[in-house]
């Protein structure tokens, strides 16, 4: 945990956020600016900038996270986005995963 860390404020609860999904290693939350309807967020608890800083075990579940949300939500076409660093666009210094959906073909219709 760090101290000045936004990511790690949701993680305690210090700071509210919509949570979609939490396990023992794992938060994922929506986006508080989303991209698109749906748009989540998928954290290790674990506190580190980027992919190099966290242990595997904190990272593996990241991924299989993002599917569940997929399957839960019924996105069936969807980005992942995961930024390192600043010249990689990364502005909040916590590993995170984007998950964001793209609208089903159907959407809208009755
Ligand atoms: P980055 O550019 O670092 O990959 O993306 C950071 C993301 O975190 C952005 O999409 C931004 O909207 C989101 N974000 C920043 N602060 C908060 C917050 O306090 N709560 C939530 N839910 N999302 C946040
Ligand atoms: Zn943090």
């Amino acid at each position: 945990m760090a101290a000045s860390c936004i990511f790690c404020k949701i993680i305690k609860g210090e700071i509210p956020s919509m949570k979609v999904f939490e396990s023992e290693k794992t938060l994922a939350f929506l986006d508080i600016n989303p991209l698109s309807s749906g748009h989540a967020l998928v954290i290790p608890k674990y506190h580190g900038a980027t992919l190099t800083d966290i242990p595997d075990d904190s990272l593996s579940e990241l991924l299989p996270v993002a599917a569940k949300l997929a399957r839960a939500t019924g996105a069936e076409q969807y980005n992942i986005l995961q930024n390192n660093g600043e010249m990689a666009h990364q502005v909040v210094k916590h590993v995170h995963l984007h998950m964001i959906p793209k609208p089903n073909e159907n959407e809208g219709l009755g």
